[in-house]
């Protein structure tokens, strides 16, 4: 257990992490029941930890049958650790896709009544991802920006997010009766994801 495992606030004593773990951010595994974050390393101490116990039992006297148990414990223990990393290790990690440029552009709507949106048109690097989203749009209002901006498509809530930036740019040009931008971009370097 490394120094940040342990000191982890709510790491629960001794958790056994029943659950395994789960993928987390770019290079980590969580246990969702303690919170224990362990790396690639991590894990293979956590199986590690299993054969030891088990190699242990083996010089456990024999006799009413007690080190039988025991053995037979730790090694489902052992099989229940090994199966777990292979299976996180064999999944691939589902990352979001990084947008490389947007387009921002400001539809000021017309007489016939269509709404003042903002329509956005979203960039990725080629090849783009199959179910990349690479268009939509959005009403020019705050509530509407702050309902995207929770969306679960992390692309979406972080394209929200410069949405909400150009609207507000916008709304303090509009309110010193100056004529607001039409249209902004941004690159990638400018998201978080
Ligand atoms: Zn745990």
């Amino acid at each position: 257990m490394n120094r940040a495992e342990r000191e982890r606030p709510g790491r629960r004593e001794g958790c056994e992490h029943p659950e395994g773990f789960r993928t987390f951010k770019d290079v980590s595994y969580l246990c969702p029941v303690c919170g224990a974050e362990l790396d690639d390393g991590g894990l293979t101490r956590w199986v590690r930890e299993a054969e030891r116990l088990r190699d242990e039992s083996y010089s456990l006297e024999e006799g009413d049958g007690f080190r039988e148990i025991v053995l037979r414990d730790r090694q489902r223990e052992v099989y229940r650790r090994r199966k777990l990393v292979y299976e996180l290790r064999s999944t691939p990690r589902v990352r979001a896709a990084r947008p490389e440029m947007v387009l921002i552009l400001h539809d000021p709507g017309d007489e016939a009544g269509s709404e003042e949106r903002y329509d956005c048109r979203v960039f990725y690097k080629e090849p783009r991802p199959a179910s990349a989203v690479d268009r939509f749009s959005v009403p020019a209002r705050t509530g509407d920006i702050l309902d995207l901006k929770s969306d679960s498509n992390p692309v979406l809530r972080s394209v929200a997010q410069k949405v909400f930036e150009f609207h507000s740019q916008r709304l303090s040009f509009t309110e010193l009766g100056e004529t607001a931008p039409g249209r902004r971009v941004f690159y990638a370097n400018e998201f978080r994801l």
